[in-house]
């Protein structure tokens, strides 16, 4: 392995500080070794970030591309109701490619693993020609038979979504408008801010880990997924797995400030949560700080549809993300 991975290898090897007991041997030997607690299993889940697919290094400081990258991976172990237990992280970094830019990527990505309290348990690294991409696996952990799945919701559930939606396509839009980078991370005092603005929720997403790990321990959410695609899309995943349909009302969609109707409804990358559940269920209103809004139900007829109530639904088409990105 070229001097320059090892140098890599060693100085994550160093930064990563969790210890856990779950995790018996990290970073260093052939493989991570991993016991789960008892009556406990574990649920697995990658994901791939890409250059020009994901991020663009114009656009995203590399902070955020470590933030982003793990964060995809976490709002799916969010979504099954489970707690992350490690990670592991695959890198193909460009040779050209300086060390400033891997150091604010690990930055990003180890603050995430550091505040959700689980190890960096190993990966690789390689040398790409051009792009930099970034391989991540998440491991959770949720009680035997608990984790929530896409595909228990039932008709006449109660449809909820977390937070507000559409402020990442939102940001998305004005990066691709405008030739010069947004660039409102370069402002030091915005760490210590607790709420997140719009750029933020682009930048520095939140998963919903609390909010998946509540839901699924009071029994409160018959299925769930992550908005990771958008509103339209991922809601159809439900209904595909679940075998219902759904109808939304347009008038309760929560919209961030800065979105629109159409962002919330297709627009990607928000993070949120969404969830079926019985309409005897107990719903709070918050969830640690964070708003949970019924906006709609599912039915025994199949399709997605979304209504004002004054007029007939209409089909919400899935458009979300790619849609976007074009
Ligand atoms: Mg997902």
């Amino acid at each position: 392995m070229p001097a320059r991975e090892t140098e890599i290898i060693e100085t994550i090897r160093r930064r990563v500080r969790v210890r856990s007991r779950e995790l018996r041997v990290g970073i260093g030997d052939d493989c991570a070794v991993l016991r789960p607690k008892r009556g406990e299993e574990l649920v697995i889940t990658t994901d791939l970030s890409l250059e020009g697919t994901h991020f663009r290094r114009e656009w995203h400081p590399a902070r955020s591309v470590g933030h982003r990258c793990l964060t995809r991976g976490l709002s799916d172990i969010a979504a099954m109701g489970a707690l992350p237990v490690a990670a592991f992280l695959s890198l193909a970094l460009p040779t050209d490619l300086p060390q400033q830019w891997v150091d604010e990527f690990l930055d990003g990505f180890l603050a995430v693993a550091d505040r959700y309290d689980f190890p960096l348990a190993g990966g690789d690294i390689s040398q790409s020609r051009q792009d930099v991409i970034a391989d991540i696996i998440v491991i959770g952990a949720v009680p035997r038979g608990k984790a929530v799945l896409r595909s228990k919701a039932k008709p006449g559930d109660v449809i909820y979504v977390t937070g507000a939606l559409g402020a990442s396509a939102a940001t998305l839009i004005k990066l691709q408008k405008q030739r010069v980078p947004l660039l409102p991370f370069a402002n030091p005092r915005l760490k210590r801010r607790t709420t997140q603005t719009r750029e933020d929720r682009h930048f520095f997403p939140e998963p919903r880990v609390e909010v998946g790990e509540f839901l699924r321990r009071k029994e409160l959410g018959h299925a769930m997924i992550d908005l990771s695609d958008g509103l339209s899309t991922d809601l159809g995943h439900i209904c595909d797995e679940s075998r219902v349909g759904a109808v939304i009302n347009s008038n309760l969609i929560p919209v961030s400030a800065g979105a629109d109707l159409e962002l919330a409804l297709h627009g990607g990358e928000d993070y949120e949560l969404l969830f079926a559940t019985s309409p005897r269920a107990k719903v709070p209103v918050e969830i640690g700080g964070v708003p949970v809004t019924e906006i709609g139900w599912t039915t025994r007829e199949r399709g997605v549809f979304i209504t004002d109530l004054r007029s007939k639904p209409q089909r919400l088409e899935p458009r979300g993300w790619e849609h976007f990105r074009k």
